[in-house]
């Protein structure tokens, strides 16, 4: 038997014994490319799929497998590959380097994460832009260093790989060496443990390309920085191009250095904001097709509608849909999508939402207590928190301003109207207060009936 035979009648077998839903969703898109030595790959999909399989359905496959061949065969996997590059995986990652089918990649980057894949919209086409340039032209003074910011799950990794695969792809004699600042800062300090730190500064001294991805954990680190410096400086001095990614604006991180921070500056930062409502339809759109997923128009939109806050929620929305699905053997219709968005949300609608939750809410993410926000003190930060509560009550609540004034220890409705007004000029003014202001909208408003 060959290996399509094989497969062939694996998966005529498999069709037989599991759900129709199970099947088509998870058997039928499988196909064999080849057998070697005693193993047989099988290309899935896309990594969501392969990791899937691996957790529900790994043995299943290999039973039937073993059940029909008439010698053992050790199965491997193979993503489906977005561009020209397979990539193996396998159980042993290492045993992958044998197989004739992997090959050249980037140890330290991803494949999914490329240029194509990522959707543009209004609130990332500026980094896209730059990050494009930088790959194409690495090194130019304007564009070097790059630092991409932004909040959790906004492709700021996505487009800091996607120059790291163009340069790795295109130009294979420069050298792309990236890490994430955690990973810096272990390497670092595993080669003083093991005195080998010359080792450790010429493996990141010799990019030509260094990718540095979470700027924000060097904070109060200040031997790491020491040596980010120094790093920084030659590949800086050589023109080599360095580019960052950093939870918020590097002028704004507490703990790192000045002359780190003066450095930086010489560069572009360019931020990536969360994605408005065109940009989240395209992306569940995408994101469904790619995970072979057919939804309608108005689960999309429902979708888009209430999941806001990161490309990574909707992203992790249409795998548990895609989960929730084939585990029920149900179809996605709106009553599950609605399910599954509740699940993702909380479950936490409007009509349940009180100037508590609010407060709570305002004093988990600036980490000021709750009786402080409602308290007397006029110190800068309680202040604040203490204003962008009000701020939210009036906006998402829409409660009176004399009732606000009472559960924020008895103020009256002229300092309510005040409060109201200084966030709402902040928020566009102020970058920080206008991030913390629409980040926590973004999470309170939302209501499913
Ligand atoms: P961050 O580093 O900003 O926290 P990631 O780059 O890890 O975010 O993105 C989270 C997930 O969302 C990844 O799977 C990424 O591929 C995806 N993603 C983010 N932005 C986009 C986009 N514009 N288009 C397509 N996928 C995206
Ligand atoms: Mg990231």
């Amino acid at each position: 038997m060959n290996h399509l035979e094989v497969w062939k009648k694996t998966r005529e077998s498999l069709r037989k014994k599991q759900p129709t839903h199970a099947y088509s969703t998870w058997f039928e898109p499988i196909s064999s490319i080849g057998l070697n030595n005693g193993e047989l790959v099988l290309e899935v999909p896309n990594q969501f799929f392969f990791e899937w399989i691996q957790s529900h359905y790994k043995n299943v496959i290999q039973n039937e497998v073993n059940s029909l061949s008439p010698r053992p065969l050790i199965i491997k996997y193979t993503v489906s590959p977005e561009g020209a590059i397979k990539n193996v995986f396998t159980e042993n990652f290492e045993s992958s380097k044998k197989t004739n089918v992997a090959q050249a990649k980037h140890p330290r980057l991803n494949i999914k994460y490329n240029f194509v894949s990522f959707i543009e919209g209004e609130n990332n086409q500026f980094a896209k832009a730059a990050a494009l340039n930088v790959a194409d032209m690495p090194g130019q003074q304007a564009f070097n260093p790059l630092i991409i910011y932004g909040g959790v799950g906004m492709g700021k990794t996505h487009l800091l790989h996607a120059i790291g695969n163009a340069v790795f792809n295109e130009t294979p004699n420069k050298k792309v060496v990236c890490a994430s600042s955690e990973k810096f800062t272990l390497e670092f300090i595993s080669s003083i443990q093991k005195n080998r730190t010359a080792d450790f500064s010429k493996s990141y001294r010799n990019a030509d390309i260094l990718l540095i991805d979470d700027i924000q954990f060097f904070q109060g680190k200040e031997q790491t920085q020491e040596q980010f410096f120094h790093t920084f400086n030659e590949l800086f001095q050589a023109g080599k191009q360095i580019v960052m990614t950093a939870d918020r604006y590097p002028g704004e991180m507490i703990g790192l250095q000045d002359r780190l921070l003066s450095r930086f500056k010489s560069g572009l930062a360019v931020d990536i904001q969360p994605p408005d409502f065109e940009t989240r339809v395209a992306i569940v759109m995408e994101k469904a097709e790619k995970n072979g997923l057919k939804l309608p128009y108005d689960i999309i939109e429902l979708i888009g509608t209430h999941i806001k806050k990161s490309v990574r929620d909707l992203e992790s929305t249409i795998i548990r849909l895609l989960a929730h699905s084939s585990l029920s053997n149900k179809e996605i219709d709106y009553d599950l999508a609605k399910k599954v968005i509740k699940e993702r949300l909380g479950s936490r609608v409007i009509s349940d939402l009180t100037v508590e939750d609010i407060v709570r809410r305002v004093s988990e993410t600036t980490h000021i207590k709750e009786r402080d926000i409602v308290g007397a003190s006029r110190k800068m930060e309680i202040a604040e928190a203490r204003q962008i509560s009000i701020y939210l009550c009036r906006e998402i609540l829409g409660t009176p301003l004399v009732s606000i004034g009472m559960h924020f220890g008895g103020r009256d409705h002229s300092t309510v109207l005040h409060a109201c007004r200084v966030i709402g000029n902040k928020s566009k003014k102020d970058q920080r207060v206008g991030a913390l202001v629409g980040e926590l909208k973004n999470e309170l408003s939302f209501a499913i009936n």
